[in-house]
């Protein structure tokens, strides 16, 4: 009997001793995190400070590269043609383990650390979605454990992704087209959030595109019939986009944004330009509108006897999850535990909800359960799904603002530059560690991860939606 058992035995105990070695080392990360909380939280402030838009974050892309080099990081720079892309590597070998940071902040959302709308600099940027916060938990990550591989206590490479303009032009789609991440075995990836969850929905797919309308100035009133007038073109446009709304899927979204259309009103103006977003569950689901809304823009300028252009921008896939990534994550989140907050923290939550006309309950500091991947897509989207499909992503959300907070909004801009947010920063940054720690150990695991990956991409041929040539950096839209 024993030595029938004897095997099972020798296992287990092999198994206990694996997932005591793992543990370790996940205290010994999270505590490398925080060893860096102070500089860090420097780090942090600077980028929320510098408050630089998509393909203009040239002083934080710097500073995220000062810290990596620091940290003996090798950088490679101006990755996709994109002067703010890098990366900042460590070790050698396989495994390859990503992790991506974003930097960029929003226009018109400057914004003081107080918990009312208080703009620091008159219509200037502010970092709205905390991708301040993004960018350096990342990189804290990274670093952490970038000092294991250089004890010997992990083998393989750590690759931090400083991945510029998702705000605006999806940066990562440069990236993924210069086949940055080729390489890679994993990526791990989070997001400033008003809750702490793993990040399991898809999100939606869109495409970006700008229509230019061309046509005849003249005189307003004297002579209109010499006129040919882009903003009728540009009108036209728009209402076909709205009738045509009615015979879309529910899963559509439509927005459009008239960047230009005449600037005085006795010209007839012979200049109109809209950029307009379509989205969807997929990017299949995204091509079809796409398709319709190109021979609207025809039908329109040939109406209004104008000439037209449209010049496609780019277009960002839906997010592949992968399940098995995410419940590793979700056991490292229930193992630490939630974020704490002091009553001050819970006070400034509170003015801020007021502020914005909300229940007045403080922050959520609880660890949401593992959720479903819904099928009918929502949400917003993010050029992380590019990312998604070419290499498996685990997705975390972090607490960095209370709940209720609108989103890309002055609130968060005040959270992520004070505590709460650097709170949420570094809980991110331990978490993807102490997952890291899993990826790196255990060659299982990244082979299932892998293995889904394969399975739900199955014989899709991924291409990214961007035209030929040159990334946007100095796009005129
Ligand atoms: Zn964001």
């Amino acid at each position: 009997m024993i030595t029938r058992l004897l095997p099972t035995l020798l296992l287990l105990t092999f198994l206990c001793t694996c997932v005591r070695a793992q543990s370790k080392l996940k205290a010994e990360v999270r505590a490398g995190v925080a060893a860096q909380y102070e500089q860090l939280t420097d780090l942090s402030d600077r980028i929320w400070s510098y408050e630089e838009i998509a393909f203009q974050e040239a002083q934080s892309a710097e500073a995220l590269k000062a810290y990596a080099r620091a940290n003996g990081f090798r950088i490679e720079e101006n990755i996709g043609e994109i002067p703010t892309a890098f990366t900042a590597e460590f070790g050698s070998g396989k495994p390859v383990i990503g992790i991506l940071g974003e930097f960029d902040a929003l226009p018109g959302l400057s914004q003081e650390t107080v918990p009312r709308k208080q703009p620091r600099n008159e219509g200037g940027a502010g970092h709205g979605c905390g991708h301040n916060l993004f960018g350096t938990a990342s990189l804290g990550a990274a670093t952490a454990i970038k000092e294991m591989i250089e004890a010997g206590k992990l083998k393989g490479t750590i690759r931090f992704y400083g991945t510029p303009a998702e705000e605006k032009y999806f940066g990562k789609l440069w990236m993924v087209r210069a086949g940055a991440f080729d390489d890679v075995d994993v990526v791990m990836d989070w997001h400033p959030s008003a809750q702490t969850k793993v990040g399991v929905q898809t999100g939606l797919a869109l495409v970006d595109f700008v229509v230019e309308f061309r046509g005849q100035a003249a005189h307003a009133a004297s002579d209109p019939w010499n006129g040919r007038d882009a903003s009728d073109a540009l009108e036209l446009y728009a209402a076909g986009i709205n009738y045509y709304r009615e015979h879309v899927k529910p899963s559509v979204r439509i927005h459009y944004d008239i960047q230009q259309a005449g600037e005085v009103v006795n010209v007839v103006p012979d200049y109109s330009r809209i950029w307009t977003r379509v989205r969807d569950g997929n990017n299949e689901g995204v091509q079809v509108v796409y398709k319709q809304i190109q021979r609207i823009a025809e039908g329109a300028a040939m109406m209004a006897n104008v000439d037209y252009e449209l010049t496609l921008i780019s277009g960002i896939h839906e997010v592949l999850v992968n399940r098995t990534g995410a419940e590793v994550l979700q056991r490292n989140l229930e193992a630490m535990g939630p974020i704490s907050y002091t009553e001050e923290e819970q006070a400034f939550a509170r003015q801020i909800q007021a502020a914005v006309n909300k229940p007045e309950i403080g922050i959520e500091s609880k660890i949401e359960p593992l959720e479903e991947t819904l099928s009918v897509a929502a949400g917003g989207s993010t050029d992380v799904g590019d990312v998604s499909y070419v290499v498996p992503v685990i997705r975390l959300r972090a607490t960095t603002a209370p709940s209720g907070t609108p989103w890309h909004s002055w609130a968060v801009v005040a959270c992520g530059g004070m505590s709460i947010g650097h709170k949420g920063m570094r809980y991110s940054a331990e978490a993807m560690a102490m997952t890291m720690i899993d990826l790196f150990t255990d060659a299982k695991l990244r082979e299932s991860i892998k293995a889904e990956f394969k399975e739900d991409i199955g014989d899709y041929e991924y291409k990214p939606m961007v035209p030929a040539g040159p990334p946007p950096v100095d796009s005129k839209f």
